[in-house]
């Protein structure tokens, strides 16, 4: 149980005065689903105002933030109803005057807010138009009693449609007060290190910026919030490990009699990567311990094979084993692949997503849980209530980034000492490893099967189109099939589906019936179809948004065009350009980019050009873009950092690791006075699943 200490921080905000049930469901898309009272806390400010500036009229300088106050001598209504012209007021004070401006002749407010004769304090910034001073717009009209409240510099947030700066301001003034008095989590010497105020001050002093540098990371009040939030995620990753690890692992060694028919029955040989993998993973299966590794390679160093021959080790051991895909397509497509060879030999196996026949589901269950079913492949289905297994003595969890931590272990604990595999196609640099996943064991498919040819990597103007669209013509005249990604909009699902109908329409009108479309909006069998459409070679043209990016394979595709890349990070660029190249043609991927480019995503299509190996790759977009881009946090929505910004915070890391080590070494259940305080912590950064583990131990 949540200590009550805490409930105010993750009361509703619907419980702050003044946000009424519309505005805390304008904070929902603000904020997240049912925000509560910590996550308004969490959005930060990105800029301020400063209203200290409060001059003379004929001393205001131009185009700066000032406050000035004077009084209405003057309305001076538009000619005419229906004219365009603005509304406007004169303002005077003993030094000169200026013109308040208003458009969209909205006059009975204006009349309402500058009766003539008020004194008035108006907030704003000067221009000259036509020789005359004059403020568009101000963003206060106060009287008296209104500039006495003025906060003198007010933070500015961002928003989304029907919310309203002074409705945020409020809110969190609102929250701020709600704030409890909290005990100190922090160890004495990383308080002094730091400079550290306590958190509540620090959340206090996150709201209250006074000049640009409180704005930076840097600042004390958001270095101390980010360091909370390190020692929550690490003590949460070795919390969630060390559980993973506790209960005792079981041998299950195999004879090599279903693995050994499958590896036969394959047309290619294992590359030495992929024997060295799945040695390290035997080893692993065959030690009383538990299996917690990572199995990195690129898109198309061949994971699914590994996968599916460590599971039948699995299997020739008495056991079952699961893999987990994150969505229905790659699912579906890991079954369609696996399930020949597991029937060559003679290995059951079974496909459970959300989508099943209720049957055919009730069939799969009752074969997991009596044990006539050796493999079960399918989403985080898999995982639901109801799904248990006779035996499950491996968890494989595909593509790792799109699932949490919390799922990863939900699955391995459908089997009473599960060993788990993940694997992930976007290789991380190993700084990353141990943050992101604790010390997990980490095996690297380097090496990529022989016989891929480099892809044609070309960045070409988006002014070319025409010619691009030529080209692709040409390709497909000589059988060729080809993706066409639409650009990422930034967070909005709409706008980018959009994109990709437009992009559709327009290839339709040009090759008809040859064009299929398909996006993350469109429903899951009408995902398939148009999947699948493509597959078989009935429409030649696949127009995307970035839902092909993970995994789907059509070896006769080999060319791919990536509208806007400029909007892509690199690791997702490699990601999609890795979805041709796959057969043996010649591959080309086309970089379609709006200049003129920014330094950044020059350097990064230039990268992209020359270089295919995704470890490398990974280093880069560290270096040019930072950790978020990489685990595409952003597009899968997976809970990211809030305030740590790894560029800025980056030496902090080892520090809160070496923290989260020594304070699980003197008090690993979290009991002691700290240990409460920790408890808190954990709750306060939604590490919920991790202080549950300390009360299952
Ligand atoms: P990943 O999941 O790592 O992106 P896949 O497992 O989908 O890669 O493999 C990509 C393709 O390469 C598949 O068509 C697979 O059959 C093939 N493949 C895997 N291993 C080898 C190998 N050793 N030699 C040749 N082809 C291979
Ligand atoms: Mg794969």
């Amino acid at each position: 149980m949540r200590p009550s200490l805490i409930d105010p921080l993750f009361a509703s905000l619907a419980t702050l005065p003044g946000v009424g049930p519309k505005t805390a469901r304008s904070f929902d898309r603000l904020l997240r689903e049912d925000a509560r009272v910590v996550d308004l806390l969490f959005h930060a400010p990105h800029g301020f105002v400063d209203r200290r500036l409060r001059p003379k009229i004929a001393e205001a300088p131009l185009d700066a933030q000032v406050v000035i106050a004077g009084r209405v001598t003057e309305h001076r209504p538009p000619p005419g109803r229906y004219s365009n012209a603005p509304f406007r007021v004169l303002v005077e004070d003993d030094t000169g005057d200026v013109q308040l401006v208003f458009f969209r002749n909205n006059q009975a407010w204006v009349e309402k807010a500058l009766p003539l004769g008020a004194l008035r304090w108006i907030s704003g910034r000067l221009e000259l138009w036509d020789g005359h001073r004059q403020m568009v717009h101000p963003d206060r009209i106060l009287d008296e009693e209104g500039v006495a409240r003025l906060r003198p510099v007010e933070p500015v947030y961002g928003l989304v449609e029907g919310l309203f700066q002074r409705n945020v301001i409020k809110a969190v003034e609102a929250a701020l007060a709600r704030l409890p008095n909290l005990p100190e989590w922090l160890a004495p010497p990383t308080l002094r290190m730091i400079g550290a105020p306590s958190f509540a001050d620090a959340l206090r002093a996150l709201h209250d910026p006074q000049g640009a540098a409180d704005l930076s990371p840097q600042a004390r009040p958001r270095t101390r919030l980010a360091f909370d939030e390190l020692l929550s995620q690490q003590l949460s990753l070795r919390l969630v490990r060390s559980q993973m690890r506790r209960a005792k692992g079981r041998a299950s060694v195999g004879d090599g009699s279903k693995s050994g028919a499958i590896e036969r029955a394959l047309p290619f040989a294992l590359t030495g990567a992929q024997r060295a993998a799945l040695a390290d993973i035997r080893a692993d299966l065959a030690a009383d311990r538990k299996m917690l590794r990572l199995l990195q390679g690129d898109v198309g160093s061949g994971k699914t094979v590994v996968a599916l021959l460590a599971m039948a080790t699995a299997v020739e051991a008495g056991r079952q084993a699961a893999l987990m895909a994150p969505t229905e397509i790659l699912a579906r497509q890991h079954y369609e692949r696996i399930a020949p060879l597991c029937a060559g030999a003679g290995l059951r196996i079974a496909l459970l997503t959300g989508r099943d026949k209720a049957a055919e589901r009730r069939a799969t269950l009752a074969g997991l849980a009596a044990g006539g079913i050796d493999i079960a492949v399918g989403t985080h289905a898999l995982v639901q209530e109801g799904v248990t297994f006779h035996d499950l003595g491996l968890a494989i969890v595909d593509e790792q980034h799109r699932f949490g931590v919390h799922q990863r272990l939900m699955l391995s604990e459908k089997g009473a000492a599960a060993d788990v595999l993940v694997m992930t196609a976007t290789p991380i640099p190993r700084t990353l490893v141990l943050t992101y996943f604790g010390d997990m064991d980490v095996s690297n498919l380097t090496e990529k099967p022989p016989g891929r040819q480099k892809i044609d990597t070309r960045a070409v103007p988006l002014e070319r189109l025409e010619a691009v669209v030529d080209g692709v013509e040409r390709a497909i005249a000589e059988g060729a099939r080809v993706y066409w990604v639409c650009p990422l909009v930034a967070e909005n699902d709409a706008l980018e589906v959009a994109a990709a109908e437009q992009r559709f329409e327009a290839l339709k009108k040009r090759f008809g019936a040859r064009v299929g479309l398909v996006h993350g909006q469109m429903k899951g069998r009408d995902k398939d179809a148009a999947m699948l459409a493509f597959q078989a070679g009935e429409t030649r043209i696949l127009v995307a948004t970035t839902v092909i990016e993970v995994g789907v394979d059509v070896p006769e595709a080999t060319v791919m065009v990536i509208e806007h890349a400029e909007r892509f990070g690199l690791a997702q660029l490699h990601q999609l350009r890795g979805r041709v190249g796959r057969g043996a043609a010649r591959s080309s991927c086309i970089l379609l980019y709006k200049g003129p480019l920014g330094e950044t995503a020059m350097a990064r299509l230039s990268i992209l050009r020359e270089s295919d190996d995704g470890f490398r790759l990974a280093e880069e977009d560290l270096r040019l873009r930072g950790e978020g881009e990489i685990l595409g946090l952003r597009q899968s929505g997976a809970p990211g950092f809030v305030f740590v910004d790894l560029a800025a915070h980056g030496a902090l890391m080892a520090r809160a690791r070496e923290e989260a080590e020594e304070i699980l070494e003197s008090d690993p259940a979290l009991t002691g006075e700290r240990g409460r305080a920790l408890r808190l912590l954990l709750y306060i950064f939604g590490r919920d699943e991790a202080v549950k583990l300390l009360r299952a131990g």
